[in-house]
């Protein structure tokens, strides 16, 4: 069996949850379940900002772990209060940060184009940036999905150099299943990402198209994460909730380490 050109990625959201002095409690359970790093296989955590740096600490003894921001202006610094910077986050030790989740989409009005914009102030920080792309249940029911997530895939990432496509990772996030129980079935996922993989041949290279990790994400937790992970072209997990207990997300990690071939 040949090795394969991209990492599985199982990601921690922490979302707004979480101060500093759960931290050392988390990875202290995290350390004893977890399966020990193997390569090809990543772990991520993305918590919020005033816990990038006790996280990055946290993680420090694992090889197979980065932190992240959960987002970032696209500026380096200036007045916008209460943002904070890609730079700012790569000073704290974080190698990666998400860019356009839904719930930014939704919540915060992140068009586009400043997913485009915090993306390329991403790679210009030195971070790996995470894209979240993802259609509405509307979007779907109306036969929508792909051309929508395609979308907002071209519109942030055309025209990137060949080293910056490499530091790039997607995360497929159908808004419907996040936080709601309800996951794509594993068939669903495939589908789209072999879209998405498709559309990344056609961006970037079919070469780095195969090297780029697309992640799924929504209510992925330890019960279906073999089965999603099981799919050739899903290539690790976004997880919000069962991110949150130890436990849950060792078992998910588990999942990526048992994944056959
Ligand atoms: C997310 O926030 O990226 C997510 C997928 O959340 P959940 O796993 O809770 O659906």
């Amino acid at each position: 069996m040949s090795e394969r050109p991209r990492p599985l990625v199982i990601a921690a959201n922490w979302k707004m949850h979480k101060t500093a002095e759960d931290v050392g409690p988390f990875f202290q359970a995290f350390d004893r379940e977890a399966p020990a790093p193997a390569g090809g296989i990543e772990v991520a955590f993305f918590p919020p900002f005033p816990l990038l740096s006790v996280v990055v600490g946290a993680v420090a003894h694992r090889a197979d772990a980065s932190t992240g921001g959960q987002d970032c202006h696209w500026e380096d610094e200036g007045p916008w209060t209460g943002e904070v910077s890609a730079p700012m986050i790569a000073a704290t030790g974080a190698e990666r940060v998400l860019i356009g989740h839904s719930e930014r989409r939704l919540h915060f009005g992140e068009t586009d184009e400043r997913c485009r914009r915090k993306l390329r102030a991403a790679l210009a920080a030195g971070l790996s940036p995470m894209l979240c792309v993802g259609e509405t249940l509307e979007e779907r029911d109306a036969g929508r999905a792909r051309s929508v997530v395609l979308s907002q895939l071209s519109k942030a990432i055309d025209d990137l150099a060949r080293a910056e496509y490499r530091r790039l990772s997607i995360a497929y996030e159908p808004v419907w299943a996040i936080g709601t129980g309800r996951t794509a079935s594993p068939e669903d996922a495939q589908e789209m990402h072999e879209a998405i993989r498709g559309a990344l041949a056609s961006l970037a290279t079919p070469e780095l198209a195969a090297e780029i990790a697309v992640l799924y994400g929504g209510s992925v937790k330890p019960g279906n994460a073999a089965d999603l992970l099981a799919r050739p072209d899903v290539d690790g997990a976004l997880v919000g909730g069962a991110s949150l207990a130890p436990a849950d997300f060792a078992s998910i990690l588990r999942a990526a380490h048992e994944r056959p071939g």
